[in-house]
């Protein structure tokens, strides 16, 4: 649960810090929802990308989004227990969820089936369901072939008074490639889907395809909503806007706990991966894989040391990582910039590319145990003036 002290003045480091800027989060807000041709969800699924499911979602709503978006029922009671009253919608939940709780909160529901939506007509009534058809994925949502009939169970139902269908989404599969032949299919079928569904006497008026993507690329996707998650932290899953439009939203810093001299021929770590070429200072940051720091990333991974970058030494361990201090001067106390922003600092795609994953792995895997959670409302303040 997201309750972060709110950041004045940078204090002398005590420990490793995770600072969230939400002036960020709401300039890439104003982007998104400036190239979205319908309204803008923001999804804030595993707690914002990492980044606090709370205060990204309460940025997002006062820069262009108006409704919220999450994976499961408990991450939309945890906005409604922070006081958040826009739409949100829950689209991912095990038959024997809370669907009570869910809309006795107002918390808009997503239906891939007849098992769930007998499960949600079995507890509630008058429950707002978002009709959910596979556009490609064959991951979730109802397959074309049984589609016609849960439009009809579930208009059946709407006229009975036991729920209202206020909503139909898809998800497209390959949306970051723009020329990709699953994205005319997605889109087809999603048209066809809302055919088939007003066919059988409904109405979905909020009809959503597009993730961040699709948003950016494809303003043929957008029907009444984007629900966009990556973009607002910094993402761009597609890697095709200049550098800089959207903006990361994290920064992951650490004191240097340790200093010490080596000699040429010193190997380091676990299993001795590196060797000191020359003789070098070499520093311990208190951050290791435990903490989300890929440890495949330990053969490329640098980090930026009073504005140079170090790289690592030697495999990132479960606690600690050690650094090739080289010609800086840093000393014990030393702040070490683990993810920036950018300015020469390393970037969360610079991590997923030297280890292999997706920046939004590196940034849902970013430590919660050990890690100080700040969260800098400055920016956001300069922007809104
Ligand atoms: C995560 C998710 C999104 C957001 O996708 P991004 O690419 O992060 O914008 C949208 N819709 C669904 C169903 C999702 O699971």
């Amino acid at each position: 649960m997201s309750t972060a002290p709110v950041l004045q003045i940078a204090p002398r480091l005590v420990g490793p810090r995770l600072e969230v800027d939400l002036g960020a989060v709401a300039a890439n807000t104003r982007f998104l929802a400036g190239r979205a041709t319908g309204d803008l969800m923001a999804v804030v699924k595993a707690d914002g990308f990492g980044h606090g499911a709370v205060e990204v979602a309460r940025t997002a709503l006062g820069h262009g989004a108006s409704w919220l978006g999450v994976a499961t029922i408990p991450e939309a009671l945890q906005l409604r227990a922070a006081g958040l009253t826009a739409p949100v919608l829950s689209w991912l939940n095990p038959l024997d969820a809370d669907w009570s709780r869910a809309v006795g909160a107002e918390v808009d529901l997503a239906v891939s089936s007849r098992e769930q939506l007998d499960a949600v007509l079995g507890c509630t009534i008058g429950a707002r369901v978002h009709l959910r058809l596979d556009t490609g994925m064959a991951r979730d949502g109802a397959a074309p072939s049984e589609w016609a009939a849960l439009c009809r169970v579930a208009r059946a139902a709407e006229r009975a008074g036991r729920v209202r269908v206020v909503g139909m989404m898809g998800h497209l599969p390959c949306a970051d490639e723009p020329a990709h032949p699953a994205n005319g299919l997605g889109r087809t079928r999603f048209a066809w889907g809302l055919m088939t569904a007003r066919a059988a006497g409904l109405r979905p008026h909020a009809r959503h395809l597009a993730a961040t993507s699709a948003t950016v690329l494809d303003p043929l996707s957008h029907h009444t909503m984007s629900r966009v998650g990556a973009g607002l932290v910094g993402i761009d899953p597609s890697r095709r806007l200049p550098a800089g439009t959207l903006r990361g939203a994290l920064r992951l810093t650490a004191p240097l706990v340790e200093v010490r001299t080596v000699r040429a021929g010193t190997s380091v770590g676990y299993g001795h991966t590196w060797t000191a070429a020359r003789t070098t200072r070499l520093g311990l940051v208190p951050l290791g894989y435990a903490d989300g720091l890929p440890r495949l990333a330990s053969a490329g991974a640098e980090v930026g040391v009073a504005g140079s970058r170090c790289a690592v030494a030697g495999r990132i361990s479960m606690d600690m990582t050690v650094v090739d201090l080289g010609s800086t001067s840093a000393q014990v106390g030393d702040e070490v910039v683990l993810i920036g922003h950018g300015d020469g600092e390393p970037t969360v795609r610079e991590w997923a590319d030297w280890s292999g994953l997706l920046e939004h792995e590196v940034l849902t895997g970013l430590g919660r145990a050990r890690v100080t959670r700040m969260v800098a409302r400055r920016a956001d303040v300069r922007s809104l003036s």
